[in-house]
């Protein structure tokens, strides 16, 4: 079953300065996948990332994210699939810097409202430590390195079971070895867990860790790259 599916999706920005930022694009994500977006800068990587997220409209076609339509749920509806369905990791992280490490994982739980908090402090515990960061929970955000950052952006990310991840950029802002580290951990999640995952990138390494890469360009697929065992050589 497509978790994703996108078809003959256009996205125009602007009323009277037109920018076709996606063009008649069709994609289907299958539940379970890993796969990254490529393409150079204004290709449409983000607007497409955006459409997917249910942030912005679609001019014309059809979107459905887990067999919904963004287009027809109301804007709170939306709001609340975001939040309990997706999750979403940035290129800066997006952590609140007022909170400790743990408080950040815990966040969607903390929306969410049904757990109580030792049973929110066990499970972000929990998943910290699968990533690596148990020994920060009680930092800051500045006090922790970008990678232990991005790993507790993902840590918020897939603490509350999203049925989708939604990365843009998520090696952007970190050195080579943290990169590595955060596409293991998106693999791990995915090959264990499941986790369908989307990344959007334009560094082939981070690519590199996805088994089917698609090539988008001037808002259209381009290409596809797809392999089922090992990493793909770039
Ligand atoms: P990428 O992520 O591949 O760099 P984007 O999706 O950000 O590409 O952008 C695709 C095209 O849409 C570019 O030409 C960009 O300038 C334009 N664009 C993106 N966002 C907006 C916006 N909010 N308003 C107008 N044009 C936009
Ligand atoms: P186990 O696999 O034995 O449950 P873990 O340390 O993997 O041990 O998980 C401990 C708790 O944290 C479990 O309740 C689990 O639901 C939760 N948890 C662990 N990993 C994740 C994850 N990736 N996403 C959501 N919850 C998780």
């Amino acid at each position: 079953p497509a978790v994703v599916s996108l078809e003959g999706v256009s996205k125009i920005y602007g009323d009277t300065v037109r920018v076709k930022a996606v063009n008649q694009l069709s994609l289907r994500i299958g539940a379970g996948e890993l796969v990254a977006i490529m393409g150079p800068s204004g290709s449409g990587k983000s607007t497409v990332l955006n459409l997917v997220a249910g942030i912005l409209p679609v001019t014309s076609g059809t979107v459905r994210v887990g067999g919904q339509n963004p287009a027809d749920l109301s804007e709170e509806e939306a709001a609340v699939f975001r939040r309990t369905r997706l999750g979403f990791v940035f290129q800066d992280f997006n952590l609140v810097d007022t909170l400790t490490i743990q408080e950040n994982i815990m966040l969607p739980l903390m929306l969410a409202a049904n757990e109580s908090p030792a049973r929110m402090r066990r499970r972000s515990r929990a998943v910290a430590e699968q990533l690596g960061i148990g020994d920060v929970l009680a930092h800051r955000v500045h006090e922790v390195s970008g990678g232990q950052a991005q790993r507790a952006a993902i840590g918020r990310a897939i603490i509350h079971g999203p049925q989708l991840l939604l990365a843009d950029e998520p090696t952007g802002n970190l050195d080579s070895a943290a990169a590595q580290d955060v596409m293991r951990i998106f693999s791990d999640l995915n090959e264990r867990r499941g986790v369908s995952t989307i990344v959007v990138t334009h560094d082939a390494r981070t690519a590199s860790w996805c088994k089917r890469v698609v090539f988008i360009k001037d808002g259209a697929v381009h290409s596809e790259l797809y392999r089922e065992d090992d990493r793909l050589a770039f």
